[in-house]
Order: C-alpha cells, then structure tokens, then sequence
C-alpha cells in the first residue's frame, strides 16, 4: 500500500512546521560548547514531548540536545519479512544556520502561489525570474519568510516531515513496517552534527537524513576533502639593510596563491569539477600559515590538485630559494559513494520508493559534506533525501508544502519497500 496523505495530514505538516520555525535554534559557530547554543535544546524538548504523545516511550533527549527515539516493527510473525527488516533510521537536524537570524521568524503564508513575484517586504522581493523553481510549485501553498529572518525549512522541514511520517504511521497500524529509529541532531550547520552521535547505540542499520532541497532529490555523493596547510618561513631583516638578505613570507605567499591561478578555484567551478580554495594566510614578513582546501569527488582528483598544489610550491621555491616552505596534509572527509557502493540498496531502495509515489529521482553530488557522509564513515550508509527548502541560510528561503508531504510520502514508501526486499 503506498500512503497518501490527506488534506488532514497536509495541515498537520503544516501546523508542526509553523511551530517549529518559531523556536529560534541558531547555532554558534565560535561556541566551544555541546550544543553550541542552549536554545537548540528548546526544540528538542518540544519534540521529545511531541513523540512522547504520539506513543514513542522512549523518546529522550541527551545532554547534547539530540533527541532520541524509536518504533518497534509491526509485522505480525508469519509475515515472510518478520523479524528480517534492517531498522531504518531518519535523521533532521534541529538547529538553523549561525549567520542568519532564526529569531522570531514570521513564516508567511501564501494559499495558491500564482507564478509571480513574491514581496517579502517593503524593500525585498523574491523574484520568479532569480527563483527558477518557484515556476513549478505553481498552485501549491508556500511558505515565505518576511525578509528579516531565515526560514529555517533547513531542517524544519525535514523535522516536520519525519513527525508527520511518524504521526501517520502512528494513526495507521495497518501500514507495516520494520524497526524505525528517530534522531533529531543538534549543531548541524557548524559542521558538528555527528560529533556525538552514537551509531551503535542509535540501533539503526541504514538510515536517511531529510536535509536536502529539491522535489526528488536523493544526494548519494559528497566530495573528498582535504586541507593543505602551508607554512612559509621567511628571513626578517632590518628593511634598510635588507638587500640580498630580506626574504619576506608574504609575497612568497603571494606567489604561491597566484600560482594557483584562476581556473580551479570555488568561484570558478561547479558540477563534478574540483577546486583549490586559499581561505586563511595569517602571519607576518617572518612567518605565514596559508590554509587551502582542497575539494573533489573522487581521491584520484583530489591527489592531483594536491600534486598540483605541490608543484606550485617547487616552483616558488626556486623563486625564493631561502624560503622554508612545508605542507602538511589533513583529511577532512571523503565521498559517501565510496561507502554507499559497498551496499547500494539503502540508495536503489530509495530511488525507487521515490518513482513508487510518481515522482522522478534526481541523483546529486553535493559540493561539500553531510552528516550522512560522516555517518556513512561511521558505519552507518546515509544518504540524504530532499525536505523541500529553497535559498537555505538566507532571508529568502521558502518552501512548497506539497513538495515536503511528497517527501514525507516518500519516507513512507521507503519503509515500504524495505518490508517488501526483506520477505
Ligand atoms: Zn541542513
């Protein structure tokens, strides 16, 4: 049985967003602390509440503001797939991006969206023509921001939509399903959403977050990441008498940044293409450390912009031969679609619950990290599936309603067709 959600359903996604969005859960990017922010945790307890009353006993929150929580399977024991469904857990993260206000958001309502522009407020528009999506949510009701705040659909969204799975399922013991855990994290956006997550504890074989932006959108790959750190040691000497003796770490810095030239760089590239991204140099005549990121998809690609970074600094160093010039490599993350192709089902089961609801499957490589690629690392394979928000991090995120139950319907699906494999 593949579930539909009713008119009910929709108004009770809605509603669950709209309290969501008014808690104000910005993280701290300078904060030390676990979780980064203490309101975080106003959330989580909300929705520890909220499982609580939907009948999940064990919901919990921890010291680190992740809640907790699980719904046993339901298929009666001469189902062909009793006892044999992998738990499947579904993850959101609870707090909102650091450099934008989520501090009493005004989500606004707009009931049929007629294809136009959208005045958020006297001075800001969003505009179909910069909007290309808003052209295919024509009829459905949208949720705007009133140009002060972020919206915060990252990740409300995807918070809202795995209650109302919850909710629903809930509502329809009829609809079998396998082992379900929930975890709704903290400290996402600054990149630290995992630092205590406890897969083995979390009991969850494969898992989904609902974190990404698009109708259809199943991300299964990450790029690899490394950071270069370069340091340049130089020769400081009284500039008056400096001739032939000066070797100045600057402008040997200098030389290694326009060395890299313009064609590789984060504000040249996109798609599958790699890059080099010089983001800190901080120091003196004396002494500089230059920080470069270094991103690709494949480890192959990634050694050869770092060979590439290493020739660029032979070179400087016949320019500057009294220079001391080093480079340290460190890994930051690498690509879930290394893991996720050791055990591909948890991404084809996907792909084909999202066609079962009659929607088309977008596979994306996304130019940077996740949660589910450090948990894929972690043992746990979890690629990431659209929760609807538009313009994330910014005053002008929005979102379709229909698109976040579309993605709640294909949560459902998913748990479906994992029952179905598992007979
Ligand atoms: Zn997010």
């Amino acid at each position: 049985m593949t579930a539909t959600l009713e008119p009910k359903d929709r108004q009770q996604l809605l509603d669950r967003f709209l309290r969501y969005v008014k808690v104000d859960t910005r993280s701290d990017e300078s904060s030390e602390s676990s979780p980064t922010t203490e309101k975080q945790k106003d959330l989580s307890r909300m929705l520890a509440e909220e499982l609580k009353a939907l009948g999940c006993d064990d919901a919990a929150m921890n010291e680190w503001g992740y809640v907790l929580a699980s719904i046993p399977a339901n298929l009666p024991s001469d189902h062909p797939a009793a006892g044999k469904v992998p738990a499947i857990g579904l993850i959101a993260h609870v707090d909102t991006y650091f450099g934008t206000s989520g501090k009493d958001v005004k989500p606004q309502i707009i009931e049929s969206y007629d294809g136009g522009d959208i005045t958020l407020n006297a001075e800001q528009v969003l505009k179909a023509a910069d909007n290309p999506n808003l052209a295919k949510c024509v009829g459905h009701k949208l949720i705007h921001t009133d140009g002060t705040t972020l919206l915060g659909a990252d990740d409300k969204a995807g918070v809202a939509e795995i209650m109302t799975a919850i909710a629903w399922i809930k509502a329809n013991p009829n609809f079998l399903h396998g082992p379900i855990k929930i975890a709704f994290t903290t400290d996402e956006e600054v990149g630290r959403g995992t630092e205590h997550f406890d897969v083995k504890a979390f009991g969850a074989d494969y898992a989904y977050t609902l974190d990404g932006s698009d109708l259809g959108e199943i991300e299964d790959e990450t790029f690899c990441a490394d950071t270069a750190n370069v340091t340049v040691v130089g020769h400081d000497v009284h500039p008056g008498y400096a001739k032939d003796k000066l070797v100045n770490a600057l402008r040997v810095t200098a030389a290694i940044i326009e060395g890299i030239g313009d064609e590789l760089l984060p504000e040249t590239t996109e798609g599958r293409e790699p890059y080099l991204h010089p983001y800190i140099a901080s120091g003196d005549v004396t002494k500089v450390d230059l920080k470069v990121l270094v991103r690709a998809f494949s480890v192959e690609k990634l050694n050869e912009r770092e060979d590439f970074l290493k020739k660029v600094i032979a070179d400087v160093e016949k320019r500057f031969p009294k220079a001391k010039i080093s480079v340290e490599i460190s890994e930051s993350y690498r690509n879930m679609a290394y893991k996720i192709r050791e055990d591909p089902k948890v991404l084809d089961y996907a792909l084909e619950a999202v066609e079962r609801i009659g929607v088309t499957p977008i596979r994306q490589a996304i130019r940077g990290g996740t949660d589910g690629a450090r948990l894929s690392y972690m043992g746990l394979l979890t690629p990431n599936v659209w929760a609807g928000g538009q313009n994330f991090h910014s005053v002008r995120e929005w979102v379709s309603l229909e698109w976040m139950s579309k993605a709640v319907e294909a949560t459902l699906e998913i748990l479906t067709v994992w029952v179905e494999k598992s007979a």
